[in-house]
């Protein structure tokens, strides 16, 4: 059913491919499709705007227009069936993995920095 919400949209002249954006949807909204990100279907995404934070060169906005509405169903289906789209990040300080520990995104000069929660509280306290 088509609905007139908030959705992400994709710059894809800002787009580096860089795949930043894809596990930090908690929908599993995004993929990578020849080296540009890409929302899979109009229905998995919410329009939260996540994704618009982490996007180091500014090519996720959110936008008002006509689309699918958003399914929580069909992000449960969609997610029941795993996402092969799955796109680690890592600490920026010492690189491990999201699959072995916590990571936050750390906003610096317009962009965002994972730092995972060890490394974290030298970020704060020097
Ligand atoms: S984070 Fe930004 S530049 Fe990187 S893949 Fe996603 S939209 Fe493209």
């Amino acid at each position: 059913m088509m609905v007139m919400r908030t959705i992400v949209h994709i710059d894809e002249e800002l787009c580096d491919g860089c795949g930043a954006c894809i596990s930090p949807c908690a929908e599993g909204a995004l993929i990578l499709e020849n080296g540009k990100a890409k929302v899979i279907r109009e229905e998995l995404c919410d329009g939260a705007g996540v994704c618009l934070a982490i996007c180091p060169t500014g090519a996720l906005t959110l936008e008002s227009r006509l689309a699918e509405a958003f399914s929580e169903q069909a992000v449960e289906k969609h997610q029941a069936g795993g996402s092969s789209h799955y796109i680690p990040q890592h600490c920026v300080s010492c690189n491990v993995s999201e699959d072995d520990a916590y990571l936050l995104a750390i906003k610096n000069r317009g962009k965002s920095l994972w730092y995972c929660t060890r490394c974290l509280p030298r970020l704060i306290h020097g």
